[in-house]
């Protein structure tokens, strides 16, 4: 057995699994931390009291449009060289520990109800910003992307936030080409690798509108200011960003 071989069976056992254990502990019941049964009272936040202390809010000083950590001023190094073309991005917690386990339990296990409880914790988050929105839109994921994982997990963020949110949802970017894993390209061959990887829908108007873009992680930022740069020349009046992490 060749070693892609062996990993697709170790990947199809760990499915099983995960499977199983998601049947054991149904969403809501169990604590997404520790798994722990969960009083009913924290069925909403998914978490335990202890696992509850441990999320990594962001606190400290952030930059005041991308929400990056910084030690001074008012904008990190990369918005001070240049500003993305987002207004603004946020996130309520840094992109670790257990919020790191939000992501990737919904995106590498597929486990799609935490789609629900991200966006919660983001509709909080957003609730008590100052940042408005007329129309919800997500960062669409690149269409080989889609047919590995099978489900879109920021358009399931994006669609739940907009429930609880009463704004409505509306898709509004295409990816277009399907670019290198963008992990591994260095900070300004992100933002070259991103540039045109994105193109309006035909006939759905941005003109005029407040658009909240969602994504669940937001990293160099590089992905969020492509897709409002084209949103902004399609019309859009501004382009806030929310993300789970940062
Ligand atoms: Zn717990
Ligand atoms: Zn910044």
């Amino acid at each position: 057995m060749g070693s892609g071989q062996k990993s697709k069976a170790l990947e199809f056992l760990k499915k099983g699994y995960d499977a199983f254990t998601d049947a054991m502990f149904p969403p809501g019941y169990a604590c997404l931390g520790c798994g722990k049964e969960l009083k009913s009272e924290f069925h909403e936040r998914a978490l335990c009291d202890e696992c509850a202390e441990e999320l990594p809010f962001k606190t400290g000083k952030l930059c005041a449009v991308c929400g990056a950590a910084i030690y001074a001023g008012r904008l990190c190094r990369r918005c001070s060289q240049a500003l993305p073309e987002f207004d603004k991005a946020a996130a309520p917690f840094f992109y670790d520990g257990l919020a790191k386990k939000f992501v990737l339990d919904l995106k590498a296990r597929g486990r799609l109800y935490i789609a629900d409880y991200m966006a919660e914790y983001m509709y909080r988050y957003f609730s008590a910003s100052e940042l408005t929105a007329d129309i919800v839109t997500a960062v669409p994921s690149a269409a080989k992307t889609l047919r590995i994982r099978g489900f879109d997990h920021t358009e399931l963020i994006a669609k739940a936030f907009s429930e609880r949110a009463h704004i409505a949802y509306k898709a509004l970017l295409n990816r277009i080409k399907h670019k290198k894993d963008q992990t591994k390209l260095g900070f300004s061959a992100r933002y070259a690798s991103v540039s045109g990887s994105f193109e309006p829908i035909r006939d759905e108007i941005a003109e005029g509108l407040n658009i909240l873009l969602i994504d669940d992680v937001l990293t160099t930022g590089a992905t969020a200011s492509e897709c409002a740069r084209v949103m902004k020349k399609a019309g859009a009046a501004s382009v806030n960003v929310i993300t789970f992490a940062r």
